[in-house]
């Protein structure tokens, strides 16, 4: 007898989830932030008061990298992707705070991720000079073909455990990296610019980075979220390099 829920179907994906929960963000926190030492309880005024000084102000601040200022506000992502992406993420210990689900209290759910058909599959060159190409049509396919059979059979080895009344905790050894996970994680407009500089490759940054793919796709969106609340944040950061202040 076990309480083993029925078995989920098995699903492929090659995207990732990203979602603004919740802000408290915007580029008068970094002002205000800026100014109170001078300005004292005025300073939200003067921001409306006088626009381009508050982004020659931000402008300053990124580019003598006076960093504290951009840690005044808040934002919290819901993350749905691979756990090899999770690994990764999780390496960025400062102004980050992370929540994932568990694979000791809930039973997985059987999504897995494929790369996609724009994913270059093919890697070229040495250590520190690595070049990823598009594979072929055939790659793709051996790619495809041998993930989901992997997948398949770890999940069935998962699922067998559970039924025969082994924990959780114990059966999930068997599952891949390649699994889904999900997490909240929240940061600030610093600890993201350093995050971002790490993880996104873009051609205004000062020191090229070369991420995974995959965490490439999860930063890209995080990116896109900043740059709505605090644009002004984000233009000096690309006009600076993309360099965390
Ligand atoms: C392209 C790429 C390849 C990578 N390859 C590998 C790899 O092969 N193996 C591997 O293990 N990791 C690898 N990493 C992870 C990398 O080494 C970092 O752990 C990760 O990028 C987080 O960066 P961080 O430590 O700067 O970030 P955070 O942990 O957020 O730290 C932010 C900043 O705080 C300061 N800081 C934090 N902790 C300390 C400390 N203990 N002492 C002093 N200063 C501190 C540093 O200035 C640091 O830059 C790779 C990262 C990238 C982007």
């Amino acid at each position: 007898m076990t309480d083993t829920p029925t078995e989920p179907a098995v699903q492929f994906r090659d995207d990732v989830t990203v979602e603004l929960i919740k802000h408290s963000a915007s580029d008068s926190d970094v002002l205000w932030a800026a100014r109170v030492s001078t300005a004292g309880e005025q300073s939200l005024e003067e921001i409306t008061k006088d626009p381009e000084r508050s982004t020659g102000l931000i402008n300053f601040l990124m580019r003598d990298r006076h960093g504290s200022p951009f840690e005044h506000n808040s934002m919290t992502f819901f993350v749905s992707a691979p756990i090899f992406v999770f690994r990764e993420f999780m390496r960025h210990r400062v102004g980050w705070s992370y929540n994932e689900e568990s694979g000791r209290y809930r039973e997985l759910q059987p999504v897995f991720y494929i790369p996609g058909e724009d994913r270059k599959l093919v890697q070229q060159g040495r250590p520190g000079k690595y070049e990823f190409v598009h594979g072929t049509p055939e790659q793709h396919k051996t790619v495809a073909e041998a993930m989901e059979a992997s997948y398949r059979q770890s999940y069935e080895a998962y699922r067998e455990m559970l039924e025969a009344g082994v924990a959780r905790e114990v059966a999930r050894a068997t599952l891949p990296v390649g699994l889904f996970s999900s997490m909240y994680a929240t940061c600030n407009a610093r600890s993201l610019m350093h995050f971002l500089s790490l993880r996104t490759q873009d051609e205004r940054a000062r020191t090229p980075s070369f991420p995974q793919r995959e965490i490439a796709m999860v930063a890209e969106r995080m990116e896109a979220e900043w740059a709505a609340l605090m644009p002004l944040t984000y233009a000096a950061y690309n006009a600076n390099g993309r360099v965390a202040p």
